[in-house]
């Protein structure tokens, strides 16, 4: 489809806005990605009602057709992986490898959940009362809303989209409205499948237009939302007043523990990788380095020696491991938690520095920041920023008790030896995600995801535990 202005897709047509965005690349401010249609309340509106009729003739739909559509489309996300992660590259900044490597994820979340189509099960129970019986099983939860933030722009849609899709709900989909490229051609493809029109609905534009009409919509029966603490917070509150189920994955504070007995090479991989990669924009990255006393000052000169090798630049060029942050709000946000780190008697040990690149664009040098607390500012708030803190402490005990003093719960992570520390990491880390020597960043597919604290809110995402928050139990009794 050639388009001048990429539109929202609505009732199973390509539709204008009210106005336009330009999708300027933060990795060169001459690439223009392209225009993009802006909905207002009454778009968004009618994107709601359209849902609601093809979510009747959706549910309707046979599970060979479903598992088709989700088929389709997953296979079209991997062959098309490196076309397509290129676009997610020059919209949101990360690598090459990385946009590749999350469109062709993509694919696999629908794969996993047109395997789920067919594994739709109930139960039967036996009644109290004689000649009755009892069944219960899961029918779709109607008109899903699904709101996304800009530093996974195809894999969070496609986590939300494919199992709505699969257990037979209409979708409404806000992507956020820095990255409306890669949630368009995902709804190009899936315009192209075998659904009926208001299945899916694509609503691009403003969190304070469309995020705020469906927030507060009557008609919508659940909401699934990945963003900030502070957004997600509102979306509790407004889906609260109309008892609309709602599921919200926030931000985080990671940690990485590293113990006295850690194989220092993989601590230093798993930490480099797990702070710095995608400049730190993910809400898994671990920002907090928890180091033990005996291996702290090896630790972190091996850091600063690795880090000197990583590559800053345009996300699109050979050999560059990091690409760019994401805006300019987002840099200044950067800029701004350097200097209160350094007002607040962090030592900066490395990095920090604008990267000037050939393009204009904005590029960060990761960043090392060393004798921090874990009461400093740059150690409680999420930065989404290239910038780890490491936190000295005497033992095991000092390291779990700091890990877990943050109102956030997403990952955590230990590099141990031990499989008396590593046992008791997994049961005593208040986290959604433990990881025992591997990076905090980076899950599988197939497997719940989520957090506790503020970092999580309703029922898990991914996996078979998708269901839950997709599904409605109905239970039905009957006397023949
Ligand atoms: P954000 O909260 O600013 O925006 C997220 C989405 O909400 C966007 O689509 C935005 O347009 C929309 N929105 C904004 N205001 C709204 C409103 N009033 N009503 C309804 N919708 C509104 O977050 P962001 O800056 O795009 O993303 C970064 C955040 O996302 C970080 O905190 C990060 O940790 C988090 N995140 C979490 C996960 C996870 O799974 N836990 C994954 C990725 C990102």
């Amino acid at each position: 489809m050639t388009n001048s202005i990429y539109k929202n897709y609505i009732a199973g047509e390509w539709v204008e806005g009210t106005g336009t965005v330009e999708n300027i690349s933060p990795a060169d401010s001459k690439d223009l990605i392209g225009v993009y249609a802006q909905a207002d309340a009454a778009q968004t509106t009618a994107a709601i009602e359209a849902a609601q009729k093809g979510q009747l003739e959706w549910q309707e739909s046979g599970l060979e057709q479903r598992y088709s559509v989700l088929m389709a489309i997953g296979n079209e996300l991997i062959e098309r992986s490196a076309e397509l992660g290129k676009l997610l590259a020059r919209e949101e900044g990360k690598t090459l490898a990385e946009g590749t490597g999350e469109v062709y994820r993509s694919g696999q979340f629908f794969h996993y959940y047109a395997a789920e189509v067919l594994r739709q099960m109930g139960e039967t129970a036996a009644s109290v009362r004689p000649g009755v019986s009892i069944e219960t099983y899961r029918e779709p939860v109607g008109v899903v809303a699904i709101i996304t933030p800009w530093n996974f722009p195809t894999a969070t849609g496609s986590w939300k989209i494919a199992p709505a899709l699969a257990f037979g709900n209409a979708v409404v989909f806000k992507p956020a409205n820095q990255v409306p490229a890669s949630a368009w051609a995902l709804t190009e493809i899936i315009s192209r499948q075998n659904l009926p029109a208001g299945t899916f609905n694509l609503v691009m534009g403003p969190g304070s237009q469309v995020g705020e009409t469906l927030i507060h919509s009557r008609n919508i029966n659940a909401l699934s939302f990945t963003g900030s603490l502070e957004t997600g917070r509102k979306v509790a509150a407004a889906t609260a007043v109309n008892l609309v189920k709602c599921q919200l994955e926030m931000g985080s504070k990671n940690a990485l523990v590293v113990l006295d007995d850690a194989d220092l090479d993989a601590a230093v991989e798993c930490a480099v990788g797990g702070a710095f990669f995608s400049s730190g924009q993910k809400c898994t990255a671990s920002s907090r380095l928890i180091v033990t006393e005996g291996i702290h000052d090896k630790f972190v000169a091996s850091v600063i020696e690795r880090m000197k090798k990583l590559v800053v630049g345009h996300p699109l060029k050979e050999g560059v491991h990091i690409g760019a942050v994401a805006d300019a709000r987002q840099m200044q946000q950067n800029l701004d938690y350097l200097e209160i780190a350094k007002k607040e008697g962090a030592t900066l040990a490395y990095g920090g520095e604008i990267v000037a690149e050939e393009t204009d664009g904005h590029y960060l040098q990761p960043a090392l920041f060393v004798d921090t607390t874990n009461d400093m500012t740059i150690n409680r708030e999420e930065a989404f920023a290239p910038i780890a803190c490491v936190i000295k402490v005497a033992n095991y005990e000092e390291a779990l008790a700091t890990l877990n003093d943050t109102n956030y719960g997403l990952t955590g992570g230990i590099m141990t030896q031990s499989l008396k520390y590593a046992n008791d990491f997994k049961r005593n880390a208040k986290t959604g995600c433990v990881m025992i020597n591997l990076p905090t960043a980076g899950t599988d597919y197939h497997v719940p995801f989520g957090g506790r604290k503020e970092s999580s809110f309703g029922p898990r995402e991914q996996g078979t535990y998708a269901k839950e928050f997709y599904t409605v139990v109905k239970t039905a009794y009957m006397k023949a």
